[in-house]
């Protein structure tokens, strides 16, 4: 059993602000946003970066993505970023593979 952060957050051993889920994946709200909406996407599963869950579970990327995507249309205006830091070099620092979902404009901040 990990003791990954993250794998921890999907066996509710730690809490996070969970907003929504599938069998598959686990979206929650990042502990330190860095944009209005910053929404974490993670496969249930422990897999260390994106690129070894595309290889090793495609499916649950594609759910990943999927649920990322209905998440940043319920909160947002509807333009997000969807991205994966992949190595410690490019920024990763939770080596559980995780899509960022962010977004500068809230759905309620609409006119
Ligand atoms: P990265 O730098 O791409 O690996 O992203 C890791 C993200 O996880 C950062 O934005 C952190 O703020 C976030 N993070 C770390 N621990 C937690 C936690 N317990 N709950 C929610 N987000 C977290
Ligand atoms: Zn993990």
């Amino acid at each position: 059993m990990s003791d990954c952060i993250f794998c921890k957050i999907a066996r509710q051993e730690i809490p996070a602000t969970v907003v929504a889920e599938t069998e598959l994946s686990l979206a929650f709200w990042d502990v330190a946003p860095k944009q209005p909406i910053h929404i974490l996407v993670i496969p249930k599963a422990h897999h260390a970066n994106v690129s070894e869950l595309a290889s090793e579970s495609p499916n649950a990327l594609v759910d990943l993505v999927q649920l990322g995507s209905t998440v940043a249309k319920e909160l947002s205006q509807g333009s997000f970023r969807l991205t994966f830091n992949s190595g410690s070099e490019a920024g990763q620092t939770v080596f559980h593979a995780h899509g960022h979902i962010t977004s500068v404009t809230p759905k309620e901040q609409v006119a």
